[in-house]
């Protein structure tokens, strides 16, 4: 079987997701040289964070933090690309398992009850085949060894382009978009909110505004990359 594996290997080598390179064997999505030098935010272990001071004010959050930086033009985003419209779903189930074992050792992210994924608009999820914040929910699902739960947050319609939208403008456009359904099924716990990239946090606010409308729930945020 493994000289078989190695024949494969030889002529459709599995490829890193962030270089390009041959993965050796033992690798898995990416290789040890990216995974060494990945930029990753530590923002997990620093209280205050940029991410958290940019939610200040608007979603009261017990903590929030991103596993990567996301800069233009950068690998992590050729990743999260070839991760959100490409089919890669199996790098976003790895970057959860793996910032999934840091978090489990750090509070407020290992009193987590369950998470929930942003979710999609039903007919976008479809097209896609896949969300991706809840496909990297399901990696930090098995790092954190609670559920992910998608029964509860629903998006009610698509969200316009946000990029050229003025903060305000920019809620207008979310804060009606997000519905709860079995709001008992969350009642008093500490729920996981996850999304892919946080930019303006716009998302994370409407959908922390909606959960705490109708629930009585404690939010922390984690997601892959921040671009802030
Ligand atoms: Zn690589």
């Amino acid at each position: 079987m493994k000289f078989l594996n190695d024949l494969v290997n030889l002529f459709f080598p599995r490829l890193c997701q962030s270089c390009g390179d041959a993965l050796a064997p033992a690798d898995e999505e990416i290789c040890l040289h990216c995974l060494y030098q990945l930029p990753y935010t530590h923002f997990h272990l620093t209280k205050d964070n940029a991410m958290e001071q940019s939610l200040w004010g608007r979603a009261p959050v017990e903590g929030a933090a991103a596993f990567l930086h996301f800069n233009k033009g950068s690998r992590v985003q050729h990743m999260v690309h070839r991760f959100k419209y490409k089919g890669r779903h199996q790098i976003g189930t790895f970057l959860g398992r793996v910032y999934g074992y840091e978090l489990l050792k750090q509070p407020p992210y290992n009193t987590v009850d369950m998470i929930i994924p942003v979710p999609l608009f039903r007919k976008k999820q479809l097209k896609r085949g896949y969300n991706q914040s809840e496909v990297f929910s399901g990696g930090l699902s098995i790092a954190l060894g609670v559920p992910v739960e998608t029964n509860v947050l629903f998006r009610m319609k698509e969200s316009e382009s946000q990029t050229k939208k003025t903060q305000a403008e920019r809620w207008e456009n979310v804060k009606e978009i997000f519905a709860v359904i079995h709001p008992e099924r969350i009642e008093g716990k500490h729920i996981l909110l996850v999304d892919d990239v946080l930019t303006t946090g716009a998302t994370i606010e409407a959908c922390a505004a909606t959960l705490l409308k109708e629930c009585n729930v404690r939010i922390s945020v984690v997601t892959i990359a921040y671009a802030g």
